[in-house]
């Protein structure tokens, strides 16, 4: 058999990480549905706990469907192993606390999906990792300026959700490194079809699997996937390069490239218990198979409608990289050539109230706390997804007042803009 890594993205798609069941010939992915693994032999079951010989032990850290997704979205992303978990949420949890503890320090893009937002600005603090916030992370200055001796990441979204801003993947990964700590990028929106950011210096990748990879609107999951190119030696890492008591001593750079996914899953899956369960981690497989037709179909579908509200009188703004008006239509170029991606916003004329109006008024867009599904989606982030942050923080985040958000999915994009129409109706009767 070829290298699969030569094949194609629509090849590995289907085929990265799977292979015939070898016991009964399943060509689909089986759903193992087990909690346990029989051991050969006692001397079997003390390697495995060892570390001494890799294989299942339990399901909450290791099972044969999460480990065909997490071979999956490691190919298409152009890592070295990947960790799946039971949300994007745990997914972003796991990837900063595999790297900053208690009285560490991480800087992070302002723009931000709300629930990362409020992870970053309470949650983690709670545990003892401060977290500072670049308020412009276009300029790589303002990521330099926040470094500090106790930083230990940076992190940021490829493409801002809601905000659409496009990171300079290449720029800020550049200052990471010049500082010894690794990029985090999620890349939810854009999907390592439209976006690998590890090819641009990203050194850890992050996906709310729930959103496109799923595809369908039917599952909570996450992936964390390590690019394995980063040096956990220089220095600011000593939980790389000291000895784990849990695990008899192992030094978890000593294990390798995929030290950093290792650790994450023998340490942190381990103990904090975020698992995947089979069943979702075989729907977002399904979801997988289809991304590259689905994707095209997304960018074709919001560019289109990113177009005619551009068009529209009552219409303020619209936050769309792949509109020439955006501050981010050039690094979308660059790092999205092929889209960006299904998520748009737009504030109507008439504030809150129209913006209001408007949504309730669609009927074939579901009004819904989600993105990334085959259904065109569409929410007021003030008063939901953002409703948690203060005024100011939803400035910060891209969330105005009259903001509406769509997702846009894949009907017919005659029958997209014909609902739209009927919300522009409602809205103006405000
Ligand atoms: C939804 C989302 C998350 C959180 O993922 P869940 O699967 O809902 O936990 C994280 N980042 C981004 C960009 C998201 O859109």
């Amino acid at each position: 058999m070829s290298d699969p890594q030569s094949w194609s993205f629509e090849t590995r798609q289907i085929h990265a990480g799977t292979s015939p069941d070898p016991t009964t010939g399943a060509r689909a992915l089986p759903i193992y549905a087990t909690t346990a693994y029989q051991f050969r032999d006692s001397q079997h079951a003390a390697d495995l706990f060892a570390l001494a010989e890799m294989g299942n032990i339990y399901t909450r850290i290791m099972n044969p469907t999460q480990d065909a997704l997490e071979q999956r979205v490691a190919s298409l992303e152009g890592g070295v192993a990947a960790l799946a978990v039971a949300s994007g949420q745990s997914a972003t949890t796991l990837a900063m606390l595999n790297v900053a503890e208690a009285g560490d320090h991480v800087v992070a893009s302002a723009s931000l999906y709300g629930g990362t937002y409020n992870l970053l600005h309470h949650s983690l603090p709670k545990l003892g990792v401060t977290v500072s916030f670049v308020e412009d992370p276009d300029d790589p200055e303002n990521w330099q300026s926040l470094v500090r001796d106790d930083t230990r990441a940076f992190f940021g979204e490829s493409i801002g959700n809601p905000k659409g801003d496009v990171l300079d993947i290449e720029t800020v990964a550049g200052v990471a490194h010049r500082n010894g700590v690794p990029l985090i990028v999620d890349n939810t929106i854009a999907t390592p079809y439209l976006i690998r950011p590890l090819e641009s210096g990203a050194d850890v990748v992050v996906h709310s699997a729930t959103k496109y990879l799923g595809g369908h609107g039917t599952v909570i999951a996450g992936v964390i996937v390590d690019g394995g190119t980063f040096d956990w030696t220089r220095g600011r890492h000593p939980m790389f390069t000291t000895a784990d008591p849990t695990y008899h001593g192992v030094v978890y750079a000593d294990l390798g490239a995929p030290a950093y996914a290792l650790k994450a899953r023998v340490q942190l899956l381990r103990d904090l218990g975020p698992a995947v369960s089979p069943f979702n981690a075989f729907l977002v497989v399904q979801g997988i198979e289809t991304l590259s037709l689905r994707m095209e179909r997304h960018v074709q579908n919001a560019q289109r409608v990113a177009e005619f509200l551009e068009a529209r009188d009552e219409v303020d703004r619209v936050n769309y990289p792949g509109l020439p008006s955006s501050p981010w239509h050039a690094a979308k170029q660059k790092y999205a050539p092929r889209g960006a991606g299904a998520v748009l916003t737009f504030e109507l004329h008439g504030g809150r109230e129209a913006g209001q109006r408007f949504v309730e008024a669609l009927e074939l867009h579901s009004h819904v706390a989600n993105i990334g599904d085959v259904r065109s989606l569409v929410i007021h982030p003030a008063s939901t997804t953002h409703s948690q942050l203060t005024p100011e923080e939803q400035l910060t985040t891209g969330v105005t007042p009259g903001l509406v958000r769509l997702a846009v999915g894949l009907e017919g994009i005659e029958d997209i803009l014909a609902d739209l129409e009927s919300g522009f109706r409602a809205a103006k009767g405000a």
